[in-house]
């Protein structure tokens, strides 16, 4: 290993944004459009669980911007024109239904086939809201000229049943028959916890006079009487955010991470969401050629399981196609694009294993890689392996020569590594 490139890993901060900065070709250009957005209305949630991984509640302790203002709603439409998704997931981190302007504003004129909203469905408390509630939402995903299908997914588990302000089983029971006049336009499913000891859904279904049918480990259909179905898709338990406090007590009866998503590889260990649709209610990923990108309450744009923390942009400031520019001018994000969250876990093994084993033991992959980039250390190191992966096999050329690329490509991947270990020191391993 050369002096210069010793001294890079040293400030790790100006060595990733000189990579960043190295005029290149690359033999693909960014997609011209989008497979699944995920768009987060708000932080703030007045049911306040104690497994939250967004660690919601109903303050604004830190000043921060907590939701997608007017002017953010009028970008969204845009960019979705712009990028016509497959689906627009509509969820929290915070209850949509808190943001409900905003919501009917997306419902009526949101260009797009396949809309879902995520709820707690705690505003279901009352039996006339609720109708009225659920006519307003019918009316405008009616009034959407791309007549999307519409399904609203509950929450519904033990956490969520015994949070600060508990969603009573009576809200769910209320969603069901208030839901059923419009179930030729509203399709309603629920979303569940793997964990043995949950019985939530089983009191649900008894609650509502129906039986539960399981179709495979993640998924099962409570039936009602006159043929009604509603599909439950069950999810592993995240231990990030306020979750990271029940690991401890709770982490062995849940599927992990790996487990749950191994259907999902495309190879071994391959696992590609960021080019793919979100099927939550058959528990599918569905590959897509566009790319699945999240818009967060803060109006910041991230590609989903392949953005580093610091290459964030805004909806403020970026249209769909800057912002696809934005995120491939990054090696980082070119290759967790091709080749899945996975390879910057064995990219990052020998180097900081403690970090690796703590990001998996998240058991979310949502949070994956920016828990596993969030040291500019790490995120200078990856950058350059990043690179070297991309010009080793082809798809990146430099176009100028310049001495880091030079002695990027003079070191191998062990000697890289080793570098990396020596910068870091021992904290991260
Ligand atoms: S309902 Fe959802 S967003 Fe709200 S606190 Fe619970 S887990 Fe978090």
């Amino acid at each position: 290993m050369t002096s210069a490139l010793t001294s890079c890993f040293d400030t790790p901060r100006s060595f990733r944004m000189a990579l960043l900065a190295l005029p290149m070709s690359y033999t693909y250009e960014p997609p011209n459009r989008g497979a699944h957005f995920y768009v987060h209305l708000t932080r703030i949630c007045d049911v306040v669980c104690d497994h939250c991984m967004y660690s919601s509640d109903g303050s604004n302790t830190s000043g921060a911007r907590m939701r997608l203002e007017d002017v953010d709603i009028e970008l969204a439409l845009q960019y979705i024109i712009d990028s016509t998704p497959a689906k627009i997931t509509i969820s929290g981190g915070g209850e949509p239904f808190l943001e409900l302007d905003s919501l009917l504003q997306l419902l009526q004129k949101a260009h797009c086939p396949y809309i879902e909203i995520d709820t707690a469905a705690n505003w279901a408390g009352a039996s006339e809201v609720t109708k009225r509630i659920l006519k307003q939402i019918c009316s405008a995903s009616r009034r959407n000229p791309s007549s999307p299908r519409l399904i609203i997914r509950a929450s519904i588990d033990k956490f969520h049943m015994t949070a600060f302000n508990p969603v009573p089983l009576e809200a769910y029971v209320n969603l069901v028959h208030a839901w059923l006049p419009f179930r030729d336009h509203i399709e309603l499913g629920f979303r569940g916890l793997i964990l043995e000891d949950d019985r939530s859904v089983e009191a649900l279904a008894d609650a509502l006079g129906g039986g539960i049918s399981s179709r495979d480990s993640c998924n099962k259909v409570i039936s009602l009487p006159g043929h009604v179905t509603l599909p439950v898709t069950f999810n592993v338990l995240r231990f990030t955010g306020k979750g990271s406090q029940l690991q401890k007590k709770l982490a062995d009866r849940t599927l992990s991470l790996q487990q749950y998503f191994a259907p999902f590889e495309d190879s071994p260990e391959r696992l590609v969401l960021s080019r793919a649709i979100n099927d939550a209610v058959k528990a599918k990923y569905y590959p897509y050629d566009g790319v699945s990108i999240t818009l967060d309450y803060d109006g910041s744009l991230h590609v989903f399981t392949a953005t580093a923390p610091d290459r964030r942009c805004n909806i403020r400031t970026h249209t769909f196609a800057e912002s696809l520019k934005w995120f491939y001018g990054d090696p980082i994000t070119r290759v967790l694009l091709s080749e899945g969250p996975y390879w910057l876990c064995e990219t990052l093994q020998p180097v900081a294993p403690s970090l690796v084993a703590d990001a998996l033991r998240r058991n979310d992959v949502c949070s994956l890689v920016e828990t596993l980039l969030s040291d500019a250390r790490i995120c200078g190191f990856v950058t350059a392996i990043a690179l070297k992966a991309l010009i080793n096999s082809g798809l990146a050329n430099p176009l100028t020569r310049h001495v880091i690329l030079d002695q990027l490509q003079a070191a191998s991947f062990a000697d890289l590594q080793l570098e990396a270990i020596q910068a870091l020191g021992r904290d991260l391993q």
